[in-house]
């Protein structure tokens, strides 16, 4: 099956109106199968045009309709004669087109005669084809016998359902049709399947992704060897939002199949009111990127500890206090949804679209030492879901108290906030030094970058604090490096936009056989690793 992908429901119409013309120019007496439901309509106005501009030529042309409800009246205006009276035929001038008679009181003789009709006529030179959400060509539903010619068929209650939206009540929707069979479809000599929109997203998928299967009508189509399926990009690509949950704001991200990262966006995050409050927002924010792309599934990354039993998340920052945040969302939102810690998602993100390593440990540095561990190009989290709180290692055993109950803790001495203590505490020391001025200019506030300010300047005070606040950092580095052995370690967060200033001098207090790198996605880590839990979970 060859497949066009355009970028919209009108190129598609307009692709296929090119094919069809082609096919008519190259054999003005040919025979056509004609489709009905929305999606070819686009495809018969650029006929039509086509045709008034004098650029094709129907006048010899016999076309052949797939199906038609049955029993059905032809000036019933939901009637497939109907329609391709309005859609075509009242337009364009043809030598002839044929119709399943919905009328008639032999629905089997009908059924002989129009196989027959068709075989009359030579045969059908290309048919055109629209593909139901199940899967179905016509009406040949998902069925285990599809062997089948032109047949009276009972239609399923999903597609009289899809077709209610047509009918006052769904209840005037008629039970049965006269179809086309797969064996009658497949005697064609071309055919073109159309899709658009992101209610095929699925079946299209699963049609080029499965193998042939009578649950899948279309799939037959895979044993012809001239289908063309033209499709739009919301049929046919699969897109994935990703929320980062921070302190201070929510990131959103839409990234498609090739972790391309196709839109973004942030909200503040609400420090008051509960977690359903938070949830709502995020909810009200995601259904608006879903109406603009076509989502198949969110992946959500929040700091905290996650319960993974019934995913309950807990969060110091945040007012998730054993909540279950996923069944908030799922009140606003009907697609899967996925949880993970962010740290997890932004090392899922090096690993499938920074370093593309398949071992790595991702450290962020920030407020604390986050970390996220992948092993075998999987997020590692154990079985309890709280697996890889680097920054709760010991690097100290008689060391300064941490938040967590132990002592010691790595990020009480080699997170950003534990730099920033460093650097008032040599500043308080040492008052008259270069770093000391700083701070004093920049109201007595220093900030992670105060020491790189003061050593740019010669300040040796500055040299002092960072040289050591490196070997913290090393010491936890060469630590996790002995235990997991990982291909890279990816450092992130805002102090890694130092690049070599941090990177070489650290280099020198690792191990040997460390390799460390900073992250490439940075800020984006997060929204694309939440994504890819979505992308990759289905
Ligand atoms: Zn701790």
């Amino acid at each position: 099956m060859r497949v066009i992908v355009c970028s919209n429901y009108d190129e598609m119409s307009k692709q296929a109106a090119k094919l069809v013309a082609g096919q008519v120019n190259l054999k003005p007496n040919c025979v056509l199968g004609l489709a009905t439901g929305s999606t070819p309509i686009g495809l018969y106005n650029n006929l039509i045009q086509m045709s008034d501009a004098g650029d094709v030529d129907f006048s010899e042309v016999t076309t052949f309709n797939l199906d038609e409800y049955y029993p059905i009246s032809k000036d019933n205006d939901q009637s497939y004669d109907y329609f391709m009276n309005k859609h075509l035929f009242s337009k364009v001038k043809m030598k002839n087109h044929y119709i399943p008679n919905g009328e008639t009181s032999d629905p089997e003789k009908e059924c002989t005669d129009y196989e027959k009709r068709i075989e009359s006529e030579g045969g059908i030179d290309l048919q055109i084809l629209g593909i139901g959400q199940n899967g179905h060509i016509g009406f040949n539903e998902p069925d285990i016998n599809l062997n089948t010619v032109t047949h009276l068929t009972r239609l399923t209650e999903s597609t009289i359902k899809a077709n209610s939206r047509f009918f006052e009540n769904i209840n005037d929707v008629p039970t049965m049709a006269l179809t086309m069979g797969i064996a009658s479809i497949l005697k064609s000599r071309k055919i073109i399947l159309l899709a658009s929109g992101r209610a095929k997203h699925k079946v299209v998928s699963e049609l080029l992704n499965g193998e042939i299967n009578t649950s899948i009508p279309a799939s037959m189509l895979k044993v012809h060897p001239d289908v063309v399926l033209i499709c739009d990009k919301e049929a046919y690509t699969s897109m994935y939002l990703g929320v980062d949950i921070g302190g201070t704001h929510i990131k959103f991200g839409v990234i498609d199949d090739e972790n391309h990262v196709l839109y973004k966006d942030s909200i503040r995050t609400r420090k008051r009111g509960k977690a359903q409050i938070i949830m709502s927002e995020i909810g009200a924010a995601c259904k608006e990127i879903i109406k603009k792309y076509p989502i198949s599934g969110i992946g959500i990354g929040t700091p905290g500890i996650i319960d993974k039993k019934d995913n309950r998340v807990s969060a110091a920052n945040l007012p998730f206090d054993n909540d279950p945040i996923v069944d908030y969302l799922k009140e606003y939102i009907d697609l899967p949804i996925y949880l993970d810690n962010d740290a997890n998602c932004a090392a899922l993100a090096e690993c499938k679209a920074g370093v593309h390593e398949d071992d790595l440990l991702m450290i962020t540095l920030g407020t604390g030492i986050g970390g996220g561990i992948i092993l075998g190009g999987k997020i590692y989290s154990g079985k309890r879901g709280d697996a890889g709180e680097i920054g709760h290692m010991c690097i100290q055993s008689d060391g300064i108290r941490c938040s967590c109950g132990l002592v010691g803790c790595w990020e009480k001495y080699a997170s950003v906030s534990a730099l920033i203590e460093q650097i008032n505490d040599a500043a308080q020391k040492n008052p008259d030094c270069i770093m000391a001025q700083i701070i004093k200019e920049e109201n007595g506030a220093a900030d992670g970058e105060t020491v790189f300010k003061a050593m740019e300047k010669g300040c040796p005070v500055a040299n002092e604090v960072f040289d050591k606040y490196l070997s913290y950092l090393a010491t936890g580095i060469n630590s996790v490096a002995n235990i997991f052995r990982p291909e890279t370690i990816v450092l992130a967060g805002g102090i890694t936009a130092q690049g070599d200033i941090l990177l070489k001098p650290l280099q020198k207090k690792l191990a040997a056989n460390i390799n460390v790198k900073i992250s490439r996605l940075q800020n984006d880590a997060g929204i694309i690793g939440a994504a890819l839990l979505a992308k990759l979970s289905q």
